[in-house]
């Protein structure tokens, strides 16, 4: 059977949770920019596929429906953005969450697939203890340590951490080529930012991406492969799941 809440009716749901399915992925989009050969659901392309691959790892557990706009002001000045408040995406998931718990949900799971939410992440967990402390909420913050499942992926393949990119390069390409081929524009992929990233974290945070990349790239995506692509998801869930079955 499914495991999406939205695919599911209320018996199945009651049904579910009274087999133990009480943990709840939620998974977190985002649309904003994605250079000029990605659509601007691309993290919520990839968000949904991220909680598909970790559930189907994990013995029992209920996807949400992916909220596809995040926090992702870091992207002004491209056209097309939608962009919350991080006190607004941080209501959204304990609002949501307090309506969880009262039809049997223990764990929450939220998957973000963009960067940016990262701030509404940590004041929805503070909000959360708080306010529902019978709720145990996880979020990936190995996330460096997740990245660098990736990392390894690509590394395996001859393809550099700068190619791979942070934004829009190869490893989101690669993705998004895996999961909707027909949504990427590959005559229109070029490199973007290609230095080091360390370097201008500080700048991405204060003037946002378009002050260092103006096709809106970083990384470079035309080295992309759907095939690379599908195992970078794997690798991630994989390295989720583990940590989730862990616990
Ligand atoms: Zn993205």
């Amino acid at each position: 059977m499914t495991r999406r809440l939205a695919e599911l009716t209320w018996p199945e749901v009651a049904a579910a949770v009274a087999a133990g399915a009480t943990t709840v992925i939620l998974p977190l989009g985002a649309t904003e920019q994605h250079g000029p050969h990605l659509p601007l659901g691309t993290d919520t392309i990839r968000a949904v596929a991220l909680a598909d691959r970790v559930a189907a790892r994990l013995p029992m557990a209920l996807i949400a429906p992916t909220l596809p706009v995040g926090c992702s002001d870091e992207h002004a000045g491209f056209p097309g953005l939608l962009s919350l408040d991080a006190a607004t995406l941080a209501g959204v998931i304990v609002d949501c969450a307090r309506r969880m718990v009262t039809w049997g949900v223990r764990r929450l799971v939220v998957l973000s697939a963009h960067g940016g939410n990262a701030t509404a992440l940590v004041l929805a967990a503070e909000r959360l203890r708080d306010e529902l402390p019978a709720l145990t909420l996880w979020l990936p913050t190995a996330l460096l340590e997740l990245d660098a499942t990736v990392l390894a992926v690509a590394a395996s393949e001859a393809i550099t951490p700068t190619q791979l990119g942070l934004h829009a390069g190869e490893g989101e390409t690669s993705e998004v080529l895996a999961l909707c081929p027909a949504l990427v524009r590959r005559e229109a992929a070029e490199a973007g930012y290609c230095g080091e990233f360390a370097a201008i974290l500080p700048t991405l945070r204060t003037l946002g991406l378009q002050a260092v990349t103006p096709n809106g790239v970083l990384g470079d995506p035309t080295v992309a492969d759907a095939a690379r692509g599908a195992r970078y998801l794997d690798a991630y869930a994989t390295a989720l799941a583990e940590e989730l079955n862990a616990l």
